[in-house]
């Protein structure tokens, strides 16, 4: 059984509670509907947190039987009578001495009382903080201490599903015991759990890690490189310049301009950026001490790597000195970062420990906030629309008042700051009629942030790009700029990343794709192939290849004397995008055969006119 790195959610609050989606209603119900199945085939079963999660819901059990996958079906048989049942669920307000009496009687997460106590509900009871009510769900005979909500009826539950079981030690705490944690996922109906199921198989078969192989794009040295620094081989590479070629161009196109800096910088600088000694140590790289030769009393400096680039750009803006005619100052940099990332959250590409960001940071006046916002937003728009991304939404991040101070502090201590720039925000999206929804508590700790979620053309999410508002940095580094009036003024920052890192997109797009790029990115655009070795032939095709590599077209050829079918195959296989086969009679009329990956023969044309439409479809980036 695999342990559940997964940290155990926050407590919700009420509102958190009110904005439970019908879907995420429907999976909560099903985790009543599944701790009611257990206990009729294991009375004595304990239960502790059953909350509604990403693709489904988990209930946490403790119960000396380990249930395994093969317990799926008696279980999902039991599930199903409660389902047929389809029993209310009952609302039913108490007071705090009865639910501790209740749970004493083992009644609690029961089908009736036991001689044993409901001992992890009766700990949950005693931290409900005084005041808030305290309430119990009926289905049937099972009662659970529980705050909903819920669907009318367990009959409302239309299609699920258990899908695995997990280790997890009880509220997240090793020093607490061990629990098995079984996963589920419900739906509103059959169809709807049908197309899930599907999306996860074609996932599968599109698994960025299996293609990436495959292809050759990117390996994992943990041997020798270390765990999470992925190597990108020269087709992976070829992608990622494809995609830096697009950044630059459009940033440059936007008033960007680019910068460089070193991958490390003194403890200084993340002391003063905030990010030290503790809201963002945990992400950090360990330091490196380091004396300089020749002072003996030294104290030895600490460096660290970079887990962002913002503060180098910080200082690149200090290094000159800036009035607000050279505002909005829009500094560019696919900058390499290091995070530390536990070893058990990295995966493939899509949780890296080095990544290469398409970062910048745009220095503004408040006035221009929201015509910079805006192109930011407007950017990422147009690079959906290239990468042929229909459905996206941006989740806009707030922070929480209650945990600007004290030891649980969050956030930046600055309440009239963040309620403006929140505002600002708000009003934005707002008037851009983007799509997008707000979530209290996940700001950064400088600023709101806005978290680019898209979906791949098999339904898959991912959060790819960030976009944050920071008005708390600049002027702890004592940024100013000198308006017009004469006087000092700290500047706003927003921080960018449309297309995140190369680690995370590549690996998106790779799902996206299945690895079937389109012709601008494809690792190897084009193959040659010549039918037969006849040294005439193969200098033609030759040329060819030449004559598309001189203009940076990624052409191989393949002129063996091997069959042709044999050729097509390998370059089928190697997911070539567009293969020119040429035979003696083409060459003869001064022509190719063109093949498509995946959508074999389109036929012969002229060789020019063939080169030209290369040329032209690279260019134009056409999907
Ligand atoms: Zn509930
Ligand atoms: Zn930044």
């Amino acid at each position: 059984m695999e342990a559940d790195n997964n940290k155990q959610p926050e407590r919700k609050t009420l509102d958190d509670r009110n904005k439970m989606t019908e879907l995420e209603r429907i999976r909560h119900s099903c985790a009543h509907v599944l701790a009611t199945a257990i206990l009729r085939l294991w009375p004595e079963a304990q239960f502790a947190a059953g909350p509604p999660v990403e693709n489904g819901f988990y209930y946490d059990v403790d119960l000396s039987h380990r249930i395994s996958p093969e317990d799926f079906q008696k279980i999902e048989e039991e599930m199903k009578k409660e389902v047929k049942a389809n029993h209310t669920f009952e609302k039913v307000v108490v007071s705090r001495d009865q639910a501790i009496e209740d749970c004493k009687k083992g009644r609690l997460a029961a089908l009736a009382e036991r001689n044993i106590e409901s001992k992890f509900k009766l700990d949950i009871v005693q931290n409900i903080p005084e005041g808030e009510p305290i309430s119990y769900f009926r289905n049937g005979d099972f009662i659970d201490l529980c705050a909903g909500p819920h669907v009318m009826r367990t009959g409302n539950i239309g299609a699920f599903k258990l899908t695995h079981v997990a280790s997890a030690y009880y509220k997240g705490d090793e020093r607490n015991p061990q629990l098995q944690r079984i996963y589920g996922t419900a739906f509103k109906n059959k169809t709807e759990m049908e197309a899930y199921f599907n999306m996860l198989e074609e996932a599968k078969k599109r698994d960025h890690r299996k293609i990436g192989a495959e292809m050759g794009l990117f390996a994992l040295d943990t041997e020798y490189v270390g765990p999470g620094l992925p190597l990108w081989l020269p087709k992976g590479t070829a992608i990622l310049e494809e995609l830096e070629k697009l950044a630059k161009e459009t940033e440059f196109a936007a008033g960007y301009v680019r910068v460089k800096t070193p991958h490390i910088a003194k403890e200084k600088m993340y002391l003063t950026s905030g990010h030290l000694p503790v809201l963002y140590a945990e992400s950090m790289f360990p330091p490196m001490q380091l004396k300089e030769k020749g002072g003996e009393d030294e104290i030895p400096e600490r460096y660290y790597l970079k887990a962002m680039n913002c503060p180098h750009h910080h200082r690149i803006f200090a290094a000159e000195p800036r009035s607000y005619r050279s505002l909005p100052l829009r500094l560019a940099e696919y900058g390499t970062c290091y995070r530390y990332e536990q070893s058990g959250e990295l995966f493939g590409l899509m949780r890296v420990r080095s990544l290469n960001m398409n970062d910048a940071h745009i220095y503004c006046t408040e006035e221009q906030f929201a015509a910079e916002f805006n192109a930011v937003n407007e950017m990422y728009l147009k690079y959906f629309k290239i990468f042929g991304i229909d459905k996206y939404i941006m989740r806009f991040s707030t922070h929480d008042p209650a945990r600007l101070t004290g030891s649980n502090a969050k956030f930046v201590n600055e309440p009239e700051l963040w309620k403006k720039t929140e505002d600002l925000v708000r009003q934005t999206l707002i008037d851009s009629k983007i799509n997008y929804v707000e979530v209290p508590n996940e700001a950064a700790f400088y600023g709101p942030k806005i978290d680019v979620q898209v979906w791949s053309v098999i339904g898959r999410e991912f959060t790819l790009a960030t976009n944050q508002v920071d008005f708390a940095v600049p002027k702890r580094f004592g940024l100013v700029y000198k308006d017009r009036d004469n006087t000092e003024k700290t500047p706003l920052c927003i921080h960018r990343a449309p297309l995140g890192t190369h680690e995370r997109f590549i690996g998106f797009l790779i799902e996206h794709f299945a690895g079937n790029f389109p012709l601008w990115l494809a690792p190897e655009q084009v193959r040659v192939m010549t039918i037969g070795d006849d040294e005439k032939l193969v200098d033609y095709a030759k040329q060819i290849v030449q004559e598309l590599r001189a203009k940076e077209v990624r052409a191989e050829g393949d002129f063996g004397s091997d069959k042709i079918n044999g050729k097509v195959l390998r370059a089928e296989e190697s997911k070539v995008h567009t293969m020119l086969v040429i035979g003696p009679r083409d060459m003869e009329a001064g022509n190719v055969s063109v093949r498509l990956h995946g959508k074999g023969n389109v036929g012969a044309k002229p060789r020019a006119e063939v080169i030209a439409d290369l040329f032209e479809k690279i260019r134009t980036r056409a999907a």
